[in-house]
């Protein structure tokens, strides 16, 4: 009776905590906010200026004593302090009934997160409202919201391409076989394209126009139909404003060494696995999720690398939440995949 009251009366989440973007999915209700993992600081009082979509538009462009912060840019978890008030706010804005009981929370964190990092994620969504709180590595989660049969001994291998870090895993019987997790991805793509302006044409363009860059016209193989894209950005020398155009084979060519630096991961990660999943792999196939695997042509460059099955999902950005959002289904059922942080 007092379960069935309790469920009642709160919203359990669960939490898709990105480097670059953080989901929220709210148990009967589905997906209920997707909002870039941004930011903004008013440095001299230290409150929150805007968080999410609308602090996403600041990037690049804040006066002097407002910062457009992303805490979770450089690898894992850049500033605690400041994902913990942007979680609070997500927390907040998924929640549209007055609350009762504190929400069970279920976060999707990177599988190569530390126990500290791990402790701090734990703390920040308690300090944010959280009454219980369970953690998933993501690619357990994108496994789960994909449908594949984690709990089976087969391997399932993912490969997730997200804002700060790519995460390759061999999953089977609810465990993490391989593993391999490197801080290159979508970000370090857009930071190629501004470099490739800045060397090629002393113009100097911000990070969101080389994320629009990247989106519009970068790929990772030929494409059918090379194109071209006209941007603006500050010339270096007179220091004004210009425009120029860019084609896609010079911005695949910007693009090729982040590439290739996942592709190795991906082939370590192949090495790593124990010969009975490998073939396993050989019959399944690659799957991709996360934004990056949105990259024009390179499912095709991973088949042709790896002579494997590659597969994009069909939703790559949702597939943690859905998944973290199954597991807050049945909390119990998970429990072997949970992962584990103890409090102090
Ligand atoms: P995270 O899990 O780290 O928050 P996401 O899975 O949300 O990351 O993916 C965000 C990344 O995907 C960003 O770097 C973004 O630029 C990139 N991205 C989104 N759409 C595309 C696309 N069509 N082509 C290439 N990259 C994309
Ligand atoms: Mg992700």
């Amino acid at each position: 009776m007092f379960s069935w009251f309790s469920n009642y009366l709160s919203n359990d989440v669960a939490i898709d905590l990105g480097t670059a973007n953080t989901l929220i999915f709210v148990k009967g209700e589905g997906i209920v906010l997707n909002e870039p993992s941004v930011v903004a600081i008013d440095q001299s009082t230290g409150k929150v200026y805007a968080v999410g979509a609308e602090a996403k538009t600041m990037l690049g462009k804040t006066p002097d004593h407002i910062a457009a912060i992303r805490p979770l840019k450089d690898g894992v978890i850049a500033d605690f302090e400041i994902t913990e008030k942007m979680l609070r706010v997500f927390i907040r804005r998924s929640q549209n009934k007055k609350l009762f009981i504190r929400p069970r929370i279920v976060i999707a964190v990177p599988s190569g997160i530390t126990e500290v990092e791990r402790r701090a994620v734990r703390d920040s969504a308690e300090h944010a409202g959280a009454r219980e709180v369970f953690l998933i590595a993501e690619p357990i989660a994108a496994a789960i919201g994909v449908g594949l049969p984690v709990d089976k001994p087969a391997g399932n291998m993912i490969i997730d391409i997200g804002g700060g870090t790519t995460e390759i895993a061999v999953i089977a019987l609810d465990g993490i076989v391989a593993n391999c997790s490197i801080r290159v991805a979508g970000d370090e793509m857009d930071e190629a394209i501004v470099q490739h302006v800045k060397k090629n044409y002393n113009m100097l363009i911000g990070e969101q126009t080389a994320e629009m860059i990247k989106i519009r016209i970068g790929s990772a193989w030929k494409l059918e139909k090379e194109i071209d894209l006209e941007i603006k950005g500050r010339d270096l020398v007179a220091g004004i404003p210009k425009t120029l155009k860019l084609s896609s084979v010079e911005i695949r060519e910007a693009l090729s060494e982040t590439v290739t630096q996942i592709v190795e991961a991906l082939k370590q990660a192949l090495e790593q696995t124990p010969p009975e999943l490998a073939a396993d792999i050989v019959d399944r196939g690659i799957v991709m999720t996360g934004g990056g695997a949105l990259l024009k042509g390179l499912d095709t460059l991973l088949k042709e690398q790896t002579n494997l099955p590659v597969n994009v999902v069909d939703d790559p950005l949702l597939c943690v939440v859905l998944g973290a959002g199954k597991v807050l289904d049945n909390v119990h059922m998970y429990d072997r995949i949970l992962m584990k942080s103890t409090h102090d």
